[in-house]
């Protein structure tokens, strides 16, 4: 943080504080997170909604908060989470429940069980009587078909959340896939590279990044549709997949640019590694189902770096982009490695 965002950040906290026990909030992290964008101003129309019911008088209840972080502060995927984090909370709760009617259920047979037993060794020795035998009888079968009702019940319940559960594992994968794939053309994402790439940054690991740029894409857009374009990025990243992908990542970087980190090879390695590819993605072809125009001149620029010891992720991108820039300037469709 630098020092006017230090500054910034001990003013607001200054005035957010005060406010929160002014308007009897608890102080806690979560009430302060609302409270501190109050202050900042960083969400207007979250100001005016708090200061319409402020004005009314002097508190603003727990319930008023809540509603205000929903609202104004947590962003679709976060409700979204939420949403889902509830519906696991009530499916918890609906098995448990479920199983508490069966535990009861069993324990009530077990004591009748017991009591039945009980009786039955104190006749043991005497002869039975016909309307103790039948007591007995008819408990024993009572306390049965209760517990064979209530765990008929309780497999049919554990059955339906068996279902939900499934559904809601589906969910999550496809929650956890979202955060680290593009949804265009099934790549990992730019996310999922910056943390690949921090993470052979700390641990200093042997990588290239190999940075991947289509040439003339825009013209492809303005030609033909921004559809085709799309369909132009699919077709790429499929073939980037299908030749680097068992040496090397891919990922969308961004836009018509793809980053890639083989790992354990020298630049050279790397550089037949992208130069396969380039004359891999020469021959793809794309046609227009409605025109059955086709675009067969599809072709792209790469430029290649190694990370060097004690290097940071920015510079390292730098100078991959250095590259791809300079095979761009030499006509396109063409590698520049990074030879030292
Ligand atoms: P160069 O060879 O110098 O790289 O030229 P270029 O036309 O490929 O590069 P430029 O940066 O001029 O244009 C890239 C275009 O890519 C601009 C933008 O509208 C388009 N684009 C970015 N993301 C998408 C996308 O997801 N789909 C489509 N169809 N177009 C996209
Ligand atoms: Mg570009
Ligand atoms: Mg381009």
């Amino acid at each position: 943080m630098n020092e006017y965002a230090l500054i910034e950040a001990t003013r607001v906290f200054k005035r957010a504080v005060p406010l929160m026990v002014k308007y009897k909030v608890p102080t806690t992290p979560h009430y302060f997170s609302l409270w501190y964008a109050y202050c900042a101003g960083t969400h207007p129309a979250l100001n005016r909604a708090v200061d319409a019911i402020v004005k009314k008088g002097e508190f603003c209840t727990v319930k008023q908060c809540d509603d205000f972080i929903e609202t104004y502060l947590l962003d679709d995927a976060t409700k979204e989470l939420d949403t889902f984090r509830q519906k696991v909370q009530d499916l918890a709760a609906g098995l448990g429940s479920s199983m508490d009617t069966t535990m009861s259920n069993t324990e009530e047979f077990q004591d009748i069980l017991n009591s039945s037993v009980t009786k039955l060794e104190d006749v043991k020795n005497r002869e039975l009587q016909g309307n103790e035998s039948k007591k007995i009888t008819h408990d024993l079968l009572q306390g049965s078909q209760d517990l064979l009702a209530a765990t008929e019940q309780y497999q049919l319940h554990v059955k339906a959340q068996r279902t939900e559960i499934d559904q809601l594992k589906q969910q999550l994968e496809d929650y956890r896939k979202q955060a680290t794939h593009d949804a265009l053309t099934g790549c990992l994402n730019r996310r999922a590279f910056d943390i690949a790439l921090a993470e052979h940054v700390s641990n200093n690991n042997g990588v290239c990044l190999i940075m991947v740029d289509i040439d003339h894409f825009k013209l492809f857009n303005d030609e033909f549709g921004h559809q085709m374009g799309d369909s132009v990025l699919k077709i790429v990243a499929n073939k980037l997949e299908q030749n680097m992908q068992e040496v090397a990542t891919v990922y969308r970087f961004g836009g018509e640019e793809f980053s890639v980190l083989v790992t354990d090879v020298s630049i050279k390695g790397a550089w037949l590694i992208a130069e396969k590819t380039r004359k891999a993605l020469e021959r793809l072809s794309v046609t227009d189902k409605r025109s059955g125009q086709k675009i067969n001149s599809i072709t792209a620029s790469f430029g290649i770096a190694a990370l060097e010891t004690g290097e940071e992720s920015a510079s390292l991108l730098a100078r991959a982009d250095a590259l791809l820039y300079k095979a761009k300037e030499n006509g396109r469709n063409r590698v520049m490695p990074g030879f030292r």
